[in-house]
């Protein structure tokens, strides 16, 4: 694990006046050299004399930024041209369908991790389109506070599908399941680009951009082409991934200003951060220092998942009553730390420090958990 110093980042430090540090689950917080960039260049855009959301979409240098942002992507996660890269609309909820219209809507079985809301859902959906989807393991039991190591997976499976990180409980796949019998469908949306992925298990993976990479209405899927060629045949235009694939995502009008902001954090993510190692190390040197401050509290602060499933990105803990959990978001929201609060369906505090966090934040809501604890414990 890299010392707090190896961590800091140039630029990373700080906060303009006015501005709070957002702890928000989603939409959540975005880099600020990235917001500064684009602020930059809102009213006239590369020299088009009008901003990048009035360009049309078939503009030469709309194009060329959108395989911009491609490229930037593949290179940060090492994609090779077995791989496509999809910018899509409808959210991650919208894939949680698509997935098994496009894979197992014949009836075919498909096997899914249940590690909280977010899977259960994906998995609903398949049953609705008719796909014969089974959970090959579930933490339920435990109240979702673990990641499952042992699957009853079936042979005869398409795909199995798992939440790479558990935005509502706090649970994150440290490694993934090791030779599953059908390949890796991943819904990554909360911790996408947050470290360095090996990919070889894997057919599609998908996040919704509002999390890790960018405003919401961008939904990223990364697709192999061969996957996506077996997928059933005769579907409207704009539920197939073949369509996107062959139309480099400009089937009809994407959502081009989200695309943008998305190309300007994985250049952020790139050339600032110094890519994905260094982007794993600034994390898991972020999250230690918070998680070490909950276990270093006597008792008074209690994370809710177990250790070794710990999410590095949403951090979630209790405090001895729901009314000091309420009197501790309030005070800190008076002091810039806003959003802390727990996933409406769960309660409790949720530190939410994706990629954009900076440091800065994270110690500042340290300080802030020192002294509320010396002034209510
Ligand atoms: C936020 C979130 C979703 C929901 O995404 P939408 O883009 O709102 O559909 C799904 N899965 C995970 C893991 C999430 O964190």
């Amino acid at each position: 694990m890299a010392t707090p110093e190896a961590s800091r980042i140039p630029g990373g430090l700080g906060q303009p006046a006015g501005r709070v540090y957002n702890f928000n689950g989603g939409p959540a917080n975005l880099p600020l050299p990235v917001l500064e960039a684009a602020a930059a260049e809102l009213l006239n855009w590369r020299g088009t004399g009008m901003s990048i959301m009035e360009n049309s979409h078939r503009d030469k240098k709309v194009v060329a930024m959108a395989l911009e942002a491609e490229d930037d992507l593949k290179s940060l996660l090492k994609l090779g041209d077995e791989w496509k890269v999809l910018f899509m609309q409808g959210g991650a909820s919208m894939q949680f369908a698509m997935i098994p219209m496009n894979f197992a809507a014949d009836g075919a079985a498909c096997d899914y991790v249940n590690t909280g809301m977010w899977s259960d859902k994906a998995y609903k959906e398949a049953r609705i389109v008719g796909a014969d989807a089974a959970f090959a393991a579930t933490s339920e039991p435990d109240d979702f506070t673990y990641i499952p190591d042992t699957f009853a997976f079936r042979l005869n499976s398409r795909y199995v599908y798992i939440t790479s990180n558990n935005t509502v409980r706090g649970t994150q796949w440290r490694t993934f399941p090791r030779k599953p019998p059908a390949p890796l469908v991943a819904d990554m949306s909360s911790d996408f680009l947050s470290r360095p992925l090996d990919l070889s298990d894997f057919a599609l993976i998908h996040a919704g951009a509002q999390k890790n990479v960018g405003p919401a209405g961008l939904t990223i899927v990364l697709i192999r082409k061969d996957f996506a060629q077996n997928g059933r045949k005769g579907l409207p235009h704009m539920l197939d991934y073949r369509t996107f694939i062959e139309s480099d995502s400009m089937y009809n009008t994407p959502p081009v200003f989200a695309i943008y902001i998305a190309g300007l954090v994985f250049k952020w993510i790139r050339h600032t951060v110094g890519g994905l190692d260094r982007m794993a190390l600034r994390n898991e040197a972020k999250a230690k220092r918070l998680y070490d401050a909950i276990d270093g509290s006597g008792g008074f602060y209690r994370g809710t998942a177990r250790p070794e499933s710990r999410s590095l990105m949403n951090v979630t803990y209790r405090l001895p009553t729901p009314e000091l959990e309420k009197k501790f978001q309030e005070e800190a929201k008076g002091r810039g730390l806003c959003a802390l609060n727990g996933h409406r369906s769960v309660g409790g505090i949720r530190a939410s420090i994706y990629n954009a966090m900076p440091d800065d934040g994270v110690d500042t809501l340290i300080e802030f958990m020192e002294y509320f604890k010396a002034a209510n414990g």
